[in-house]
């Protein structure tokens, strides 16, 4: 390394660490806590003034937040005068929902640096970028710079929002997840490209508050990667909410108007479609990010889609060099980078870590909510695994009818000969917590008739999934 540089006056003195870790979202700040409890000297290096990266900020948190008051104000308007409960006017209030938002975030992205200061992290807001593969610069926005010296340096630099040629965002009427979850105003329309899960959830958002959502999606279902069985019923749930689909359409090009957007797409028949709102909210996937990081410096090459290649203990070509979380492949979920973040940093303690990709759930937090784990029926066909499936309908059970939440099914996916469960798919009201049933059975490897004779508390969602068992075991579901 060229040291000549250190003299100078904006350089501070070279600290030195045993791991050092570059972005503080879910993968980067677990890693770090958990570098701490084992006893390494760990810094963390975040660019941005708050810790907690995407899904702390522009992600996960803020997004539920706007969730959990657009599904109040839906229930106020819809569903209380059926409960007895009269309300005389309800009016959303953007602005308001926004700031709570804000203090949401504000108040867990403090949390994390809570937990830095009480684990004893040393925390560098700036730029990380490699001088060489044991010296990490951090340039903060001041000019200031720092020079960190580690052992092992971890690379959970996350992920931004994908986009293709045509439908670029301007961030004012074509925006990403980031800008729709800081609108001023509740948009009358608003067009949204990409039936994912971004695009269902903040699409939920608004279309609960009033907005018209209407969805171009390149394949033939939503929520594409899901079992189909999801994407056919949720599309039904959405339609009820005012969503209008436009499946198998491919975007041509999306243009800002001045108060409008207009999109062009080719409908399956190849005819030209075109499109009009107010905003159009682009959310077609993200793509990894490295941009900044020099990684030139230590011979390191982020692949054709932006990810930073790693082996099964998450190590780069440079053993001493980590990358997790986002950056890397695999689902982008937050729960997988914190998995990933105590994986590498057991591993680097020299433990045996194991993380099991398959039980990773996947939840759409759309109302009622889609959950799942394991393999689709699709995976298991394609595999030619001889499997069975139980199924049982949300409208069956008396809490659902109590509640007011009946729409929505379990389904069990269970190997025809051993009867262990392969794979759980739901939508159901609360099936974002009702998932872990699944995923805890499935880690010990039940079968299906393990969980049918489980006793499960009544009156409960969770009975849905005993029922389902039930269907997969001999078709005796009781309440169907
Ligand atoms: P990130 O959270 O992206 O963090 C990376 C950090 O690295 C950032 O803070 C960035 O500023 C920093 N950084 C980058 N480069 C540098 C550098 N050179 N120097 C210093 N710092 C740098 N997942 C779920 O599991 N559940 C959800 O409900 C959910 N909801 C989501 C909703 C939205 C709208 C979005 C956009 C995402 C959502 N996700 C959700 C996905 C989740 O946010 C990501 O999977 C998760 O944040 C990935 O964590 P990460 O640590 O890999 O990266
Ligand atoms: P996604 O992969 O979930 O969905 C993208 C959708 O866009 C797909 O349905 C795809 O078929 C469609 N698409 C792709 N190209 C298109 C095109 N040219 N025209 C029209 N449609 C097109 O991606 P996302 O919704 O942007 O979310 C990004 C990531 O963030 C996901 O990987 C997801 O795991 C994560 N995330 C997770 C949660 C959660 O866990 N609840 C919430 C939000 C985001």
């Amino acid at each position: 390394m060229d040291k000549s540089y250190l003299c100078l006056q904006n350089i501070n003195k070279m600290s030195t660490y045993d791991v050092t870790i570059i972005g503080s979202g879910p993968g980067g700040y677990v890693a770090a806590i958990r570098c701490a409890q084992l006893g390494m000297k760990t810094a963390l290096i975040e660019k941005y003034s708050t810790l907690g990266g995407t899904c702390l900020n522009v992600g996960c948190i803020p997004s539920k937040a706007l969730l959990d008051s657009s599904e109040h104000f839906h229930n106020a308007v819809h569903n209380f005068e059926e409960h007895g409960i009269d309300v005389k006017s309800v009016q959303a209030n953007i602005s308001q929902m926004v700031k709570r938002k804000n203090e949401v975030v504000a108040q867990t992205s403090g949390g994390i640096k809570f937990l830095m200061d009480k684990n004893k992290v040393d925390v560098y807001h700036g730029i990380g970028s490699f001088v060489d593969k044991n010296t990490v610069k951090v340039s903060d926005k001041d000019g200031k710079e720092t020079l960190l010296s580690s052992k092992n340096i971890i690379i959970s630099t996350g992920s931004k929002p994908n986009f293709f040629p045509g439908m670029e965002p301007d961030k004012k009427r074509i925006i990403t997840s980031t800008e729709a979850l800081n609108m001023s105003e509740i948009p009358k329309k608003m067009l949204v490209i990409g039936g994912g899960v971004i695009g269902l959830e903040l699409g939920s958002v608004f279309a609960r508050l009033g907005t018209q959502i209407e969805v171009i999606e390149f394949a033939n279902t939503i929520i594409p990667t899901m079992d189909l069985t999801l994407g056919k019923e949720l599309t039904k749930v959405l339609k009820k909410e005012g969503f209008k689909f436009n499946l198998e359409h491919r975007v041509q090009k999306v243009v800002n108007t001045g108060k409008q957007v207009v999109l062009t797409a080719l409908n399956k028949k190849g005819e030209e479609v075109t499109f009009e709102a107010e905003y159009c909210l682009v959310a077609v996937g993200r793509k990894a990010y490295t941009a900044g990081l020099n990684l030139e410096a230590i011979g390191l090459k982020a692949n054709e889609r932006g990810q930073i290649e790693v082996n099964d203990h998450l190590q780069t070509t440079i053993p001493t060099i980590y990358a997790l979380g986002d950056v890397v492949r695999g689902a982008m979920l937050a729960h997988k980078a914190e998995e990933e973040g105590v994986y590498v940093a057991e591993f680097i303690a020299g433990q045996k870590p194991h993380i099991n990709y398959n039980l990773i759930p996947g939840v759409v937090y759309t109302w009622p909510e889609v959950a799942a784990v394991g393999k689709t029926e699709e995976e298991l066909k394609a595999a030619g695994v001889e499997y069975k499936v139980g199924s049982f309908p949300i409208k069956a059970l008396g809490r659902a009818r109590a509640s007011m939440d009946t729409a929505g099914l379990i389904k069990i996916l269970a190997d025809k000969n051993t009867d262990e469960v392969l794979g759980v798919h739901m939508i159901a009201a609360r099936a974002a917590d009702l998932i872990m049933e699944a995923v805890v059975a499935m880690e010990f490897r039940a079968s299906a008739e393990d969980i049918a004779r489980i006793s499960h508390p009544h009156p409960t969602y969770s009975e849905g999934m005993k029922e389902a068992a039930m269907d997969a075991t001999e078709s005796r579901a009781l309440h169907v």
